[in-house]
């Protein structure tokens, strides 16, 4: 794709995003829980990749521990893998499609999931806080092509600041004879770190302003003085690539940082005056992908439950299935009804976000600790009913049990998003 043809796509997307595209002007969509043809067959298409690519995949790539660059070449090759399908997603008006969408794919494996959907990340910041320029730049970099294709990753965490995105100790600074930006700092726990073409990271231009001076970058392919420090050992999700990186002198040039230097100039003169700043870099993110990774903890729980279920049909103890016990049926009761009230939560912060209206109890925060704790309980729960196969490596509960885990720690922990809920509904700074 041309650079123009680029940036008229993602100007596109901005009006889309921001409802200036016709489809909005008239009015908002009504909000329906009953699918449009489009949405059933987004979720048919990533429902049959997820069965029939995915799920038969998923055990070995656990158990390599390795990133299963085949499996993502095949989700390229059909186009689910790449910044036009993403587009698409987001594009729906309704905001479902997103959610849907990931729960399909993470329902067929969670660590491929995320292999595959890790590089959303990296995206949304692009999309969040870039000029249309540097959307149009970098966010197909993120996806390679087809026959190649390359993954992102976004860089906030760090060894000392994880819940408290406000320690960051990355610093950028501007060295304006060269109009470069030179990177100093150390990044933990990144998503696809070092393996990725495009890093976004989030790095402070000023200490003593915390999380309101910070700023995010791309750190394009191949820059000198940005790699990978240990790749980690994990208990689940053991098929996406998780690494700290190190940013050692890295110089990059002054159009990489996200957004541009005049409006963090802006910024920066609100807030050292007093003023509340519209935005924080690394927040922002998190904030609008809520509710998708929400849909993917969904995923989880689904197939955990799902296969429960036909289990419990299954297996035979006294003489008779399992589930003819209450207390096997009313924990399947139980998990479909935690499932779907999750799911409810989930899209009604995706239609939120998706419209702009604001989060004014976290609903966002909500989607995503519900979810999350739903997927533990449920993958636990799925285990107990399969009973001593459930725990096993030869039955998939038990890697759903320890993908589902994350889902309560990563993207804020359980305890922060109570946090945000509790400030959100009371206006108190609860600690
Ligand atoms: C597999 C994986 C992938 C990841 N991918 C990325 C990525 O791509 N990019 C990225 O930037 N980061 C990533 N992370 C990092 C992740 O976001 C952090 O692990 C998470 O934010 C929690 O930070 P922490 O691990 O430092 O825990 P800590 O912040 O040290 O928290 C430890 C415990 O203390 C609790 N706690 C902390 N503060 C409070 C408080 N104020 N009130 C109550 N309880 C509190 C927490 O809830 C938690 O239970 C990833 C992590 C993992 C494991």
């Amino acid at each position: 794709m041309s650079d123009t043809a680029a940036v008229a796509e993602a100007d596109a997307l901005v009006a889309e995003a921001t409802g200036e595209a016709s489809g909005t002007a008239e009015g908002e969509p009504k909000f329906t829980l009953e699918l449009n043809q489009d949405q059933k067959d987004i979720r048919e298409w990533v429902h049959g990749f997820a069965e029939g690519v995915v799920r038969p995949a998923a055990e070995e790539w656990d158990e390599r521990e390795e990133t299963p660059w085949p499996v993502i070449q095949e989700a390229a090759k059909i186009g689910l893998y790449s910044f036009e399908a993403l587009g698409q997603f987001w594009a729906d008006e309704t905001g479902l499609t997103l959610p849907i969408a990931n729960e399909e794919l993470f329902w067929g494996d969670a660590g491929i999931g995320m292999a595959i959907m890790g590089t959303s990340l990296a995206v949304a910041a692009i999309f969040g806080q870039g000029t249309p320029e540097q959307m149009g730049e970098w966010i197909p970099r993120c996806f390679g092509s087809a026959d190649d294709p390359k993954v992102a990753a976004f860089c906030s965490s760090e060894p000392d600041a994880g819940s408290d995105v406000s320690a960051i100790r990355t610093t950028a600074k501007y060295d304006e004879a060269k109009d470069e930006w030179v990177i100093n700092g150390q990044k933990a726990w990144a998503t696809n770190g070092g393996i990725a073409d495009v890093h976004v990271v989030i790095a402070s231009v000023d200490r003593e302003l915390g999380s309101r001076g910070h700023a995010a970058f791309v750190i394009p392919p191949g820059t000198k003085g940005c790699e990978q420090g240990a790749k980690v050992k994990k208990h689940g999700l053991r098929a996406s690539h998780t690494a700290d990186v190190h940013l050692d002198d890295c110089r990059v040039p002054g159009a990489c940082l996200l957004g541009g230097k005049e409006k963090l100039d802006e910024r920066l003169a609100r807030v050292r005056e007093g003023k509340k700043a519209k935005s924080q870099a690394a927040m922002q993110t998190f904030e609008a992908s809520r509710p998708t990774v929400g849909a993917q903890a969904l995923g989880i729980a689904r197939a955990a439950y799902e296969y429960a279920l036909d289990y419990a049909k299954e297996r035979q103890q006294f003489g008779k299935a399992i589930i003819e016990n209450q207390a096997i049926a009313f924990t399947l009761a139980d998990m479909k009804l935690e499932i779907d009230a999750a799911r409810l939560l989930v899209w009604r912060a995706a239609w939120m976000g998706r419209n702009g209206h604001k989060f004014e109890n976290a609903e966002g925060s909500m989607s995503k600790l519900k979810a999350g704790e739903v997927a533990v309980w449920s993958t636990e729960r799925a285990i107990q009913i399969l009973g001593g196969n459930g725990y096993t490596r030869e039955f998939p509960v038990e890697r759903m049990h320890r993908d589902a885990k994350i889902y309560t720690i990563f993207e804020g922990t359980s305890e922060i998003q109570r946090l945000v809920i509790s400030r959100a509904i009371s206006g108190v700074h609860v600690k």
